[in-house]
């Protein structure tokens, strides 16, 4: 896997969504622990930063897109992070319940067909079909 494939892979996506591009930060299990404070995350958008967190072994098509999908809703509410994730359904409703999550499963899923040839040729270098 090439972390700089990942970038310019994004870089496609932020272009195709007319979004700025997120940062990216790919992190050991033990730093991810560190930095978001629970290991099994495989992944997390941090809104004020604009950057998608993702776990070294967890560098996937679907994990990529759903955290992508958290940084459209970021930037749709006008960065406004209460706005896209808001608190009274982070703090009332399990992860998968919550609607932000539900809007990133179901794009995230849609798109996956469609990017994973440029995915497979950016990031994980192979050939085209
Ligand atoms: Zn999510």
């Amino acid at each position: 896997m090439s972390v700089e494939g990942v970038k310019r892979f994004i870089e496609i996506l932020a272009r195709d969504f007319k979004v700025p591009p997120p940062n990216l930060e790919v992190l050991k299990p033990e730093v991810m622990m560190w930095r978001v404070g629970y290991a099994d995350a495989p992944a997390f958008y941090h809104a004020e930063r604009e950057t998608m967190i993702i776990r070294e072994d967890s560098v996937e098509l679907g994990n990529l897109l759903h955290e992508f999908v958290h940084h459209l809703q970021y930037i749709r509410s006008g960065r406004d992070a209460d706005k896209a994730f808001p608190v009274e359904e982070v703090a009332s409703k399990p992860h998968c319940q919550r609607s932000f999550e539900i809007e990133a499963k179901i794009i995230a899923s849609d798109y996956e067909d469609f990017y994973r040839e440029l995915w497979e040729v950016m990031v994980r270098g192979r050939r085209g079909s």
